[in-house]
């Protein structure tokens, strides 16, 4: 339990050097048995500390803390360990460059072997929803289905993994990736991205799943 609280603390002061988020936004948790912990609402990622982090049950979303209540976005962090038993944790975020392009209804396009490798090669954009609703919870649970990755469009990044190590890289890569593209695109160039059929290649060649 300590250990993962500062895991998350850890990650979460990450996050923030990144500027990956602003103020209070974004959120963070860590699969705890049939609980998650899950920041809370209001606190700042790059302020958080052991007593900012939320035990909340995954079926009803109950909790015990009297002083915080946790994420608004809870029940979107929920639905994914729902729809993924395999995944630990799951980052929110709202970066400049991914958002900015999925918000342009710019498909983030495979660029490198390296994105691929941490990703996969399925991408998931979904269409506005109001934070912290059901109906947001909801598509990011469809989309998360089959994709490590899910961009929200007007709002930001969704990343699952199977530790938060792995979903912190998975997040750089993202905002990498997006970067990318747009300066590409302000050089008066379509940034050329990796076909899926490359894409399988790749993944069949180094036997990643
Ligand atoms: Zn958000």
């Amino acid at each position: 339990m300590k250990d993962a609280i500062n895991q998350l603390i850890q990650y979460s002061h990450s996050i923030a050097a990144r500027d990956l988020v602003l103020g209070s936004s974004g959120n963070i948790s860590l699969k705890s048995g049939t609980d998650m912990l899950i920041k809370a609402s209001g606190v700042c990622m790059s302020e958080s500390q052991s007593s900012d982090f939320i035990r909340v049950d995954l079926k009803n979303l109950s909790y015990k803390n009297k002083k915080l209540k946790p994420s608004c976005e809870s029940k979107m962090h929920a639905i994914c360990y729902a729809m993924r038993p395999e995944i630990n944790c799951v980052i929110h975020t709202h970066p400049l460059y991914a958002t900015t392009l999925v918000s342009c209804s710019i498909n983030p396009r495979l660029i490198s072997p390296e994105f691929i490798l941490s990703i996969g090669s399925e991408m998931k954009v979904v269409e506005y929803a109001c934070p912290g609703t059901e109906e947001l919870a909801e598509r990011v649970g469809q989309a998360v289905k089959s994709s490590n990755i899910v961009y929200l469009k007007n709002h930001g990044l969704l990343v699952v993994g199977k530790t938060l190590q792995q979903a912190y890289t998975r997040t750089l890569l993202a905002e990498q990736m997006a970067k990318m593209q747009i300066i590409g695109q302000l050089l008066g160039k379509k940034l050329k991205g990796l076909s899926s059929a490359q894409a399988k290649k790749l993944l069949a060649h180094l036997q990643v799943k």
